[in-house]
């Protein structure tokens, strides 16, 4: 029986081996299939992965490209901020030292202020005291007795005080040559009173250009030829005028751009409580005024008569 089981061993013994093996190798040949498979699994990732690395470095490329737009754009911006930086002044003095024909300076400017006297008024002749120069005052009527110490302050300064009317309004004044002539009566009296005596120059509530008179304006320019007044318009204008309120650079700007276009530039101002640019431009203007050694002079019996309102009007 054992040598029966033996023999039977013997017999079987290497087709068994065999069979082992022959499972060991097919259980190889799955495990190498499955790790091939494995590996094309990982190789195909790579590759999506180097797909989105390339889409991602282009990306990065064009945001590079966009930078250096932007950074362009930028550089373009400051050089722009830079020349203003440099600022109008310089601007306007390069033209002022042009040699072309009829951009050389103003020989005089006149600064001139109207409707005070205000709250700035001080302010106004401190500035002009400490850069020496002489200004003109063109007021209003006042009752209050502070700022009629203004209009003694003006003349014991060396400045010219002009009339600009009592009341400044339009409608009143302009609507008769009585109501013209009792407005004027009026300030008269009260520089005369304040000052000593009645000044010879006057500037029309709006100019003598100013479209609401209800008669011509001879009527009135009449009268004060009667009295021996001289009135005087501008030919530069600051534009404070406006509301709101322009802001300093402006009126710098606007004070100065167009004073080569004329022989003798007489600048209109403001001297209202509210005009705290005017106040502010103030001394840059003059300092870029008296750089180009113009002279900032009041105005006299030479001063050219700068008036708005012609026979031809
Ligand atoms: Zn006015």
């Amino acid at each position: 029986m054992r040598v029966h089981r033996l023999k039977r061993l013997l017999l079987f013994g290497p087709y068994i081996v065999f069979l082992v093996i022959l499972a060991l190798c097919i259980a190889l040949f799955v495990s190498i299939r499955s790790q091939d498979r494995k590996i094309e699994a990982l190789e195909e990732e790579i590759g999506h992965i180097t797909v989105n690395q390339n889409g991602l470095i282009e990306k990065v490329s064009s945001f590079d490209s966009s930078v250096d737009e932007l950074s362009s754009a930028l550089g373009a911006i400051s050089n722009e901020l830079s020349l203003i930086d440099i600022g109008e002044l310089e601007v306007v003095r390069d033209a002022a030292n042009s040699t072309a024909p009829g951009k050389e300076w103003p020989r005089k400017v006149y600064l001139t202020f109207d409707d005070g006297p205000s709250a700035n008024t001080a302010k106004i002749l401190d500035i002009l005291k400490k850069y020496k120069v002489r200004g003109n005052f063109f007021v209003v009527g006042t009752e209050d007795p502070e700022l009629q110490k203004m209009y003694k302050r003006i003349v014991d300064e060396g400045h010219v005080l002009c009339m600009h009317s009592y009341s400044h309004r339009y409608n009143e004044i302009y609507s008769s040559v009585d109501a013209f002539t009792a407005d004027l009566d009026k300030i008269s009296a009260l520089l005369k009173d304040v000052t000593g005596s009645v000044p010879k120059i006057y500037r029309f509530p709006g100019g003598s250009s100013n479209s609401v008179s209800r008669l011509p304006m001879t009527e009135f320019i009449k009268i004060l030829d009667e009295r021996g007044i001289t009135y005087y318009d501008w030919n530069v204008v600051a534009g404070d005028a406006t509301n709101p309120m322009l802001p300093a650079e402006k009126i710098i700007e606007n004070s100065l751009c167009d004073l080569n276009e004329y022989e003798e530039a007489m600048i209109l101002f403001h001297d209202l409580s509210n005009k705290t640019s005017t106040v502010e431009a103030l001394p840059t203007i003059i300092e870029a005024i008296q750089k180009n050694g113009i002279t900032i002079a009041p105005i006299d019996d030479n001063t050219i008569t700068i008036q708005h309102y012609t026979n031809t009007n």
